[in-house]
């Protein structure tokens, strides 16, 4: 065991605040990380929150981790001390089921699926078959600590032209709008609608225009049309109902990232026929869609969650090969909290990214 320090909630009402707690050491297959930068994820304030009502506590969060390797087991081969790597939402899967082997775990459908990089199991034991815990914990901790242990093959090596702290949003933020789009087969030359302009609509954004796709972003904040025009994308305000009309049948593909609920009908509209809106953002029921634009156009109406390790790596590598990454603010671990509150108010169109070398301070007042 390992002595670190990190910031959790003891409840749904409480503020993060400092612990001390023990890490694991590394098993012969596991990579020990020094974490320098944890990306603020909205799905962070959700779990903190419980607004999932699966939250366990203390709730360390952070899945958008960038670190470098300080120990590594005995048979580890794809990481050195030293190494600069990321983890994202995963630590770990069944690693035995169809998903799996399709080197797909995010979808992985062992008895507690996926491991998540906190919080535990993505099924907890009490809601597994038989109260199954394959992975023996029903808690994790992420990545707002001082370290973290994670199976090899669940750790992503950061390109050399990123710097750690752009790179760590792409984890998250990245992978979930990336793998949709290269599920759907986004190419040069499509029209592609990004639904909602906050930390995964501007990454999402910035991905379809590097694929070399025609990007229009709908927003329902006039301030951001600005700051879509200096990506270079056209933005169109979601009040503005005459352009919203005009939009009929025109995209290729489309994307919500919003992250609450929302409906989605004005922008089914906006399918060509036989084209797809994926859902990111939302993870709750939506208001009803109307089926019949589905039924005359062929449309369809998907959902997609994160990416897969394979997609993680792949999502790393594109940004650091087109130059792109996310708008973010670098901030002390102490400031946290003031920032989930700007986050919740949802004016934030950058990534709040924790320098967790100010976890110093608390290590030193503990
Ligand atoms: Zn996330
Ligand atoms: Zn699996």
């Amino acid at each position: 065991m390992t002595k670190a320090i990190g910031y959790a909630a003891q409840h749904s009402y409480s503020r993060l605040k400092p612990i001390v707690f023990e890490r694991d050491d590394p098993t012969d297959s596991e990579v020990e990380i020094e974490v320098m930068f944890c990306g603020v994820c909205h799905s962070d304030i959700h779990q903190v929150k419980n607004e999932w009502s699966n939250t366990v506590y203390p709730c360390m969060p952070g899945h958008e981790v960038v670190g470098r390797v300080a120990r590594v087991g005995g048979s580890v081969s794809k990481h050195a001390v030293g190494d600069l790597v990321g983890v994202g939402c995963m630590i770990d899967s069944c690693r035995v089921c169809e998903p799996c082997h399709a080197h797909e775990e995010n979808y992985c459908e062992g008895p507690n699926s996926w491991l998540a990089t906190y919080n535990g199991p993505m099924i907890p034991a009490k809601m597994a078959p038989g109260g199954i815990n394959m992975y023996g914990r029903d808690n994790s901790y992420g990545g707002y600590s001082s370290s973290i242990v994670v199976s090899e093959d669940f750790v992503l090596k950061i390109p050399a032209s990123l710097k750690p702290e752009v790179a760590a949003p792409i984890l998250c933020a990245g992978v979930t709008t990336y793998s949709p789009m290269m599920h759907w087969g986004v190419k040069a030359g499509d029209k592609v609608g990004i639904v909602g302009f906050g930390g995964l609509g501007d990454m999402a954004a910035k991905i379809a225009k590097a694929m070399g796709a025609e990007v229009t972003l709908f927003t329902r904040t006039a301030e951001k049309l600005e700051e879509a025009k200096k990506l270079g994308v056209t933005a169109v305000l979601e009040s503005d109902k005459k352009t919203m009309t005009s939009l009929a049948n025109s995209f290729d593909f489309m994307l919500s990232t919003v992250p609450e609920k929302h409906d989605v009908n004005p922008f089914v509209k906006m399918l060509k026929r036989d084209s797809t809106l994926a859902i990111v953002g939302a993870i709750e029921p939506l208001p009803s869609e109307n089926n019949q634009e589905r039924v005359m156009h062929r449309k369809s109406v998907a959902g997609s969650l994160i990416g897969s390790i394979a997609e993680t790596q792949a999502v790393l590598d594109f940004c650091a090969e087109h130059g792109i990454g996310p708008d973010i603010q670098v901030i002390p671990i102490q400031e946290i909290n003031q920032a989930y509150a700007r986050v919740i108010k949802g004016d934030a169109r950058f990534r709040y990214v924790i320098d967790m070398a100010t976890l110093k301070l608390d290590e030193e007042a503990a």
